[in-house]
C-alpha cells in the first residue's frame, strides 16, 4: 500500500488510542498496538516499520515463516495470533516472540519443550472463550484458573497475559460487557501470575472499547493497512 496513506492510518490510529486511554479510568498510557499483517505483502510490513511500527501478528504459520525470510534484515516482534494446532507447534516455538491463542494444556506443553533454550522464554497469552465469541477457539473461564496454574510454570514459556476475540456486537455497552469479563479474569488471576502484565484486546471495529476496559494491547489490521480482500 502507498506509504502516505500508511502514514496517514498510523495517525489517525495513534490519536484515537490516546483519546481513548485518557479517557478510560484505567489510564494505560503505554497501550501497544499490534500490527495485525495477515494477507499483506511482506512490503507493507516493510512500510509500516519505516513508519514506525514494530510489533506484527500474523495468523498463518507458513505465511508468517515467508515474511519472516523476506523481513530478516528488520528488528520485528513477531505475534502469532491464529489457531494453533498441536502439530505446527515446532515452528512457533522456534520463530515467533509471542503466542496469544494457547488455550490448552498440551499446546502449552509443547510450545515449553520446543522453545529453543538459547531464547528467552516465549510470551504467551491465554485465549479466553467470553461468551457470545466468534470462534470456538479458547479456554472457558470455569477453567481458565486450572490453565492458568499449569502454563505458569512452564520454563520455556512466561504467561504475560489473556486475550479475546469477542463476537462483533454493535454499541459501547456491548462492546464493552465481554472485554470488562476477560478483564475481571485477569485482575483474578494476577496475584498467583506476577508475570501477567497483558491484556490483548481489541481490533480495529472495537478497540476504542476494550481500552475503556483496560486494554494493554490491541491488535490493528484493517484500520492499518485498509481492508483485507477475500
Ligand atoms: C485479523 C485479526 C485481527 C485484526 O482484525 P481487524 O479487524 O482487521 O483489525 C485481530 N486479532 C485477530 C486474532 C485476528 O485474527
Amino acid at each position: 500500500m502507498d506509504a502516505q496513506q500508511l502514514h496517514d492510518h498510523i495517525t489517525k490510529l495513534e490519536e484515537r488510542v490516546r483519546r481513548s486511554s485518557q479517557k478510560s479510568q484505567f489510564g494505560n498510557s503505554d497501550i501497544l498496538v499490534l500490527a495485525v499483517s495477515k494477507t499483506r505483502p511482506a512490503q507493507d510490513i516493510r512500510a509500516a516499520y519505516a513508519a514506525g511500527m514494530s510489533h506484527f501478528g500474523e495468523n498463518y504459520l507458513q505465511e508468517a515463516l515467508a515474511k519472516m525470510e523476506a523481513l530478516s534484515d528488520l528488528d520485528l516482534t513477531w505475534h502469532f495470533i491464529g489457531p494453533l494446532q498441536s502439530n505446527k507447534t515446532r515452528p512457533v516455538a522456534e520463530r515467533f516472540d509471542w503466542v496469544h491463542t494457547v488455550d490448552r494444556e498440551k499446546i502449552a506443553r509443547r510450545l515449553s519443550a520446543q522453545r529453543p533454550p538459547e531464547l528467552p522464554p516465549l510470551n504467551v497469552c491465554l485465549q479466553v472463550n467470553i461468551s457470545g465469541e466468534a470462534t470456538k477457539s479458547g479456554v472457558d473461564l470455569d477453567a481458565l484458573p486450572e490453565l492458568a496454574a499449569q502454563v505458569r510454570d512452564m520454563p520455556g514459556i512466561t504467561l504475560r497475559g489473556l486475550m479475546a476475540i469477542p463476537a462483533p456486537a454493535q454499541g459501547e455497552e456491548a462492546q464493552r460487557r465481554p472485554f470488562r469479563a476477560l478483564r475481571e479474569a485477569f485482575e483474578a488471576l494476577r496475584t498467583s501470575c506476577p508475570a501477567m502484565d497483558t491484556l490483548s484486546m481489541g481490533m480495529s471495529g472495537d478497540f476504542e472499547a476494550a481500552i475503556a476496559e483496560g486494554a494493554t494491547l490491541i491488535r490493528v489490521g484493517t484500520a492499518l493497512f485498509g481492508p483485507r480482500e477475500g
